[in-house]
């Protein structure tokens, strides 16, 4: 497909995904789905679905977990929102209510099979992808520990790279398990640079 055709295809399916109202009536603060994608980004965050702040703004991460999220890749917001070079896709794309015993609900069970195959074909330049803990690991990987995935990390690279979710929680985690900055942090800037960088060179040469 053209590249002019690839965006007015994904800009069409993307004005479908906004129109979906396929679980709205389990979803506490109704449809708005979240998603930052486009036919370049060569780097995808594969993650969970919106919290509330994130449905108020419509901005994914835009949250204390984006901060912590931010810090372990390295980037600012300005790239880390730039969805020419990065495309953000939860397994379910919009706020799914909390559980009566706290914490949010996981991501709408219809979501994924409606929308995630057929966003993630007309984004054919999608290099790498992180899958950002335990719902986005169990979609491409089936069942198994998130931490047991990031220890083991070397084994999905180039075309993986497993995290645990960035939420609050995972702060005291990261203080008991120094080897994650140690050594998985350096080795997760690495594996993203050269795509960031290439798509940099790309943007300034056009
Ligand atoms: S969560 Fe997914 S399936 Fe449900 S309304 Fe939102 S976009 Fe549609």
């Amino acid at each position: 497909m053209r590249p002019g055709t690839e965006e007015a295809a994904l800009e069409a399916l993307v004005r479908e995904v906004r129109a979906c109202r396929a679980c709205a009536g389990s979803l506490p603060l109704g449809p708005r789905p979240v998603l930052h994608v486009s036919t370049t980004a060569r780097l995808l965050i594969a993650s969970q679905a919106p919290g509330t702040r994130v449905h108020e703004t419509g901005i994914s991460f835009n949250d204390a977990s984006g901060d912590r999220l931010r810090g372990w890749l390295g980037i600012d917001r300005d790239l880390f929102y730039d969805s020419r070079r990065i495309a953000i896709l939860p397994m379910g794309l919009c706020y799914p209510g909390r559980l009566a015993g706290g914490g949010d609900r996981p991501p709408r069970a219809e979501c994924a099979p409606l929308w995630r195959a057929r966003l993630l074909a007309a984004m054919p330049q999608v290099r790498l992808t992180l899958l950002v803990g335990a719902y986005a690991q169990a979609a491409v990987l089936g069942p198994g520990r998130v931490e047991d995935r990031v220890r083991a990390y070397r084994d999905l690279v180039p075309r993986y790279f497993p995290l645990p979710h960035p939420s609050w929680r995972t702060g005291a985690w990261e203080r008991r398990n120094p080897w994650f900055a140690e050594e998985v942090i350096p080795a997760l800037r690495a594996a993203i640079a050269p795509f960031l960088e290439q798509a940099l060179t790309r943007s300034r040469s056009a």
